[in-house]
């Protein structure tokens, strides 16, 4: 396959970040220079500023994310995102998303073959929600959101829903669908005011201040795969 697009497979960088990469003369190909058009094959050896692809170490970071940040490495409208927020010397990269507003956890890793399989839906990788919503939802209107909420994508899967206040609930779900929570809330008549990811696959944001991030333990990392 093509430099760049082996690159970009190998998590080293979007595929227009390999081509920039590529064009600085920092990619070697079994020792020469790279070419935008230089195709790799098994057993090439290809360096990124003298360290082989697939040797560097895998990062895995749980975010704190706050909000106006956007869940993305680059965005065009130069808002801040939650890559420079983070500054990890690893090039790590959110795994799923969160909106703009929505705080809490989110996880950024280097590791594709991981955040590939998390963010597949197959793997119904477990959310937790805490969200704070328009007027007071019903016992009945709680059930109606575990049970399924029609949205123009489908009918969603069951979901534990619980009461955590009058206008506060708590959403566990195993889907991962855009924007889903507020599109299910705004379906039952019930606008979401404030989204929070309290947990993602198992992990919390226990001692993580708003904005923090720790790397991953290596049981959390195993415990992912
Ligand atoms: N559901 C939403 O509506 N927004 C998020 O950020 C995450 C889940």
């Amino acid at each position: 396959m093509r430099l760049n697009r082996y690159l970009a497979r190998a998590g080293v960088a979007s595929r227009r970040g390999a081509d920039a990469l590529i064009r600085a003369g920092r990619v070697r190909v079994n020792g020469a220079p790279g070419e935008p058009g230089t195709f790799v094959a098994a057993g090439d050896r290809v360096e990124v500023d003298g360290v082989e692809v697939g040797k560097q170490p895998l990062a895995h970071v749980l975010l704190h994310k706050p909000p106006g940040v956007v869940t993305t490495a680059r965005d065009p409208q130069g808002r801040p995102t939650v890559v420079d927020i983070v500054g990890h010397d690893a090039r790590v990269v959110p795994v799923g998303r969160l909106d703009i507003d929505t705080t809490g956890a989110l996880l950024l890793s280097n590791d594709g073959d991981l955040a590939h399989r998390l963010a597949h839906p197959r793997y119904g990788v477990e959310k937790t929600y805490v969200a704070d919503v328009e007027g007071e939802p019903s016992a009945e209107t709680i059930l109606r959101l575990a049970s399924g909420v029609a949205l123009e994508d489908g009918v969603t899967a069951p979901a534990r829903v619980r009461r955590l206040g009058r206008a506060r609930l708590e959403l566990v779900l195993h889907e991962g669908r855009n924007r889903q929570v507020r599109r299910m809330c705004d379906a039952v008549g019930h606008p979401v005011r404030r989204l929070h990811r309290s947990g993602y696959a198992g992990l919390d944001l226990k001692g993580l201040e708003v904005g923090a991030w720790r790397e991953l333990t290596r049981d959390e990392v195993d415990a992912l795969r």
